[in-house]
């Protein structure tokens, strides 16, 4: 066992920072407050060689680890947190599920483009009436001639105002088997955007309608049956949302310390007082700890071995710590960390999503007692309950 990155992954964690404090830092905050998709910023990171990291060289990707990533991820978050989304998009979203099951068609077609930080695709899974409960989901694709007829909604999705491509959960037939997935363009006939909503976060969402939306056959991604491939890749596209968390708690962390570490009151430091000393204490045992758990899960996948319960925990723990570290950090801060001034209360608002977004705080706790006791327990309303 080994707590030191090799020599490789620090001279590139040092790469990334430096690049990160060369063209992020000056706009860190404007940027935070601006909903749009930053596309100035994905096409620095695809010349830096920052997008598909952990994607094979052949489709354009880096070939480099999923650790590698999560190393991009903290050092670009901790210089401006707006800009690891970037990295997330580039590296854990959907774009993992599109490079492994795209079809050679598909990917000359879109890859590259949303590689190369020209475009962003949109994940829609979450509908009104399936939301942790996914498999009840009822959009439903019916083969018609050459095409795919789509009908239903989606809510929630990232990205989907600035979105070109959106990659889309569907019903094929019943049962959870009869679930796949593909891909719909903005501009295909019966689909509709609606207009932006906002989260908590400032960050946009549109409601997606399908009304007998038209798609060629040729844009199915996964046919039925296709849904366990995608789960088992959602599993490594959770260490994104999870690297994001505990990023944005050290960037709030560390903003909070060097506050304190300057700022007087009652002619003393704020750090001299130990109500304050305290919370830094238990800031930093409960990141220190979810760090290590995190690291785990990506070098444990990185080894062929992506485990649903390391996962779990990782998003748990990073979830819970990256949020309560900022909410501390504005704390300390007071009035100034409450301030959209600082990126601290920025990081408090992202933070707290995470524990939603992408699998909630609940549902993982719920993964994990299946792996404690050993056993699968069905959170469907059984007929004699
Ligand atoms: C910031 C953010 C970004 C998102 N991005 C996307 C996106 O890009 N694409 C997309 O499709 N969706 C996206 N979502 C939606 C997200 O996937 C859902 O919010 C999530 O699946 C939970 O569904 P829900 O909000 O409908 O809550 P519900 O499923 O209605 O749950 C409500 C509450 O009940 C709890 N709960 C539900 N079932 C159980 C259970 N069995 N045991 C214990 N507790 C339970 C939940 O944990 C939650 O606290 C995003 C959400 C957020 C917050």
């Amino acid at each position: 066992m080994n707590f030191e990155f090799t020599q490789e992954q620090n001279q590139f964690a040092e790469t990334v920072r430096r690049f990160a404090q060369d063209h992020l830092a000056a706009g860190a905050l404007k940027r935070a407050h601006d909903p749009r998709f930053p596309f100035d910023v994905a096409q620095l990171m695809a010349e830096q060689g920052l997008m598909g990291i952990t994607l094979p060289q052949s489709d354009g990707g880096q070939g480099g680890s999923l650790l590698d990533a999560v190393i991009a991820i903290e050092q670009i978050a901790s210089v401006c947190p707006r800009s690891a989304d970037v990295v997330q998009f580039g590296n854990f979203g959907p774009i993992r599920t599109f490079a492994e099951y795209g079809t050679p068609r598909q990917k000359a077609r879109w890859l590259g483009d949303l590689l190369g930080g020209r475009m962003v695709m949109s994940l829609g899974m979450t509908e009104p009436d399936a939301g942790s409960a996914l498999t009840d989901l009822k959009t439903s694709a019916r083969a018609d001639g050459a095409d795919y007829v789509i009908n239903g909604s989606k809510v929630f999705s990232t990205f989907s105002p600035d979105a070109q491509i959106f990659l889309v959960y569907v019903r094929f037939g019943p049962g959870v088997s009869g679930i796949g997935s593909l891909i719909v363009e903005r501009g295909a006939p019966g689909f509709t955007i609606g207009a932006p909503a906002a989260f908590m976060s400032d960050e946009e969402w549109c409601e997606l309608h399908f009304n007998d939306c038209r798609v060629a056959a040729d844009n199915v991604l996964l046919g039925p049956g296709g849904f366990k491939k995608q789960m088992a890749g959602f599993n490594v596209e959770r260490l994104g949302n999870t690297a994001r968390s505990l990023a944005y708690g050290r960037f709030a962390f560390n903003a909070a310390r060097d506050y304190a570490a300057t700022r007087r009151q009652f002619d003393r430091l704020l750090c001299e007082f130990q109500g304050l000393q305290w919370k830094f204490a238990d800031m930093a045992i409960k990141l220190d700890a979810a760090q290590l758990l995190l690291y785990r899960a990506a070098v444990n996948a990185d080894r062929g071995l992506p485990s649903a319960y390391e996962t779990a925990i990782a998003k748990a723990a990073c979830n819970q710590a990256g949020f309560e570290a900022a909410s501390e950090a504005v704390q300390i801060m007071g009035a100034l960390g409450y301030s959209r001034e600082t990126l601290v209360e920025y990081c408090m608002r992202r933070t707290r999503g995470w524990m939603i977004a992408g699998g909630s705080i609940e549902m993982l706790k719920n993964r994990i007692a299946e792996h404690v006791f050993d056993r699968r327990f069905d959170q469907r309303k059984r007929p004699s309950d």
